[in-house]
């Protein structure tokens, strides 16, 4: 029986912070900018909040200055496109992000507009997603999600070119931009969802899989196929009661089964997740450093 590499998504998005640190450090002697990032949260949901709390900690590691705006769940749509737009204009602030959801009397895509595009460290502006999905066009700035499942393939020597590569799930922030950027990378490119017909038998079929469901365990070792890479976006709380909490956090790929079968796989928690802040990290670096012409 053998068994699959650990892709280490907590050491690589380490590795990661320390370069950006290094960078940063770079910067600021040569030019005397700091990057900045804003970040609005709008509501009380607990998750959203330690999203929130855990980017400006990471923000504080290697060295960003972050702002944080918290709008009261009654706010209109109108104060928080206000607080872009004044973001929008402040030269200190090199990254904007609005933490999701909204609450659902606001229109996501009305917010999302206002984020001027050059500050779009979330790649979520229409104009960066349809430049990914284009070619010979290249966004100003890639979701930090799918960049960091991609970012894990290359820091372990994965190749993607030529290969097989489904992608579970089809949304905005993750399995869509995910799939695009493996078909960018000359994968060649199915995507599953929750329509799909014998999701298995495609599945299947992969050289490499990105699991973006939001199901526990949904993806067994039957479906992958021998010697297939997996990297598997997915947090889902199942209940344990051997836990502190009572739960504990597994995701879509079923580890136990699937590491018999795959050759390299991500931990949940430890994969994918890490990669996300420090992709976001990254790409304010790289808002701060295309602002002001830095090298
Ligand atoms: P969404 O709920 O927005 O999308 C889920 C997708 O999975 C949809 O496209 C849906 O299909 C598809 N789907 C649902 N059920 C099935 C099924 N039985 N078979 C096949 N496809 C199915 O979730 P997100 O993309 O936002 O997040 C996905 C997971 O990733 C969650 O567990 C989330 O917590 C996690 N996540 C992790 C992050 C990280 O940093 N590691 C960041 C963001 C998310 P359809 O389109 O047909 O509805």
């Amino acid at each position: 029986e053998t068994s699959a590499n650990v892709i280490d998504g907590k050491r690589v998005a380490k590795d990661i912070r320390e370069e950006i640190a290094v960078e940063i450090t770079r910067m600021k002697e040569a030019i005397g900018i700091v990057p900045g990032l804003a970040v609005i949260l709008v509501g009380d949901r607990k998750d959203s909040a330690t999203y929130v709390r855990n980017k400006k900690k990471a923000c504080d590691s290697v060295g960003i200055n972050s702002y944080e705006v918290r709008l009261a769940e009654s706010s209109t749509e109108e104060e928080v496109i206000n607080h872009i737009s004044k973001f929008n204009d402040d030269a200190s602030v090199h990254g904007i992000l609005v933490q999701l959801p909204l609450p659902s009397h606001m229109d996501e895509q009305n917010v999302l507009n206002a984020v001027c595009i050059e500050k779009d460290v979330d790649g979520f502006h229409p104009l960066n997603i349809g430049r990914l999905a284009m070619r010979g066009r290249e966004p100003l700035f890639v979701p930090c999600t799918p960049k960091g499942c991609i970012e894990l393939l290359h820091r372990y020597d994965i190749p993607i070119k030529g290969k097989r590569a489904v992608v579970i799930g089809r949304s905005n922030i993750v399995g869509m931009p995910a799939a695009l950027l493996l078909q960018r990378e000359d994968a060649t490119v199915s995507i599953v969802h929750s329509r799909t017909k014998n999701p298995e038998e495609i599945v299947r079929q992969a050289d490499i899989i990105i699991s973006a469901v939001g199901q526990p365990n949904m993806v067994r070792g039957s479906w992958v196929k021998p010697g297939a890479v997996l990297i598997d976006v997915g947090i889902n709380p199942v209940e344990d009661q051997g836990s502190p909490r009572g739960y504990r956090l597994v995701g879509d790929i079923c580890y136990e089964e699937a590491s018999k079968v795959a050759s390299a796989i991500t931990p949940v928690p430890g994969g994918v997740g890490p990669m996300t802040i420090a992709m976001l990290l990254s790409n304010t670096l790289l808002s701060a450093k295309r602002i002001h012409n830095f090298r």
